[in-house]
């Protein structure tokens, strides 16, 4: 995973004049608020970015992003792959430009100012952010203090994993 999009910037604005698109994969190794939530940072994830301006003269940037970060259970302290499919709409708003209406707008599409380098890696990190859930569980697990007297894992581990949080 080299091509990590690391210090990619677009201008914004006329990326979604030209009607521009970015493809990538990105390493979970390459986004580090991420990684901090993450059991490994094996794998990466799939990244579309298409430039639009439309019929009245907005710009616009779409996001897509794809991809399984195994999360860390919050109860049984093992890995949860977490499916992220995001398909979200992001309005430019330029110098100058009225801010939309954040009543009106609708809840896939979201605004951010029009910037001449806007770093794509850092949107992207921020909006899988916000895509994952706040208290990620298997949906059928145990914690580890029920199982301790088990061979299974062991509670040291559990603490181990503990404090890396
Ligand atoms: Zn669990």
């Amino acid at each position: 995973m080299s091509d990590s999009l690391a210090g990619t910037v677009i201008d914004s604005l006329e990326f979604a004049r030209s009607g521009a698109f970015l493809q990538r994969s990105i390493g979970f190794d390459a986004m580090p608020r991420l990684a901090d939530l993450l059991v490994s940072t094996d794998g990466s994830l799939e990244l579309r970015v298409d430039g639009r301006r439309d019929a009245q003269g907005k710009s616009w940037l779409l996001l897509n992003i794809e991809g399984a970060p195994e999360l860390r259970c919050q109860r049984c302290l093992g890995g949860v792959r977490h499916d992220v499919r995001i398909k979200s709409r992001l309005q430019l708003v330029g110098p100058g430009e009225e801010w939309p209406d954040e009543d009106l707008a609708d809840d896939s599409a979201d605004a951010i100012e029009a910037e001449r380098e806007l770093a794509v890696l850092s949107l992207v990190e921020e909006e899988v952010l916000l895509a994952l859930p706040i208290a990620p569980r298997h949906e059928h697990c145990e914690a580890p203090s029920a199982s301790a007297a088990g061979n299974g894992s062991s509670p040291f581990a559990a603490l181990a994993a503990l404090k890396k949080v």
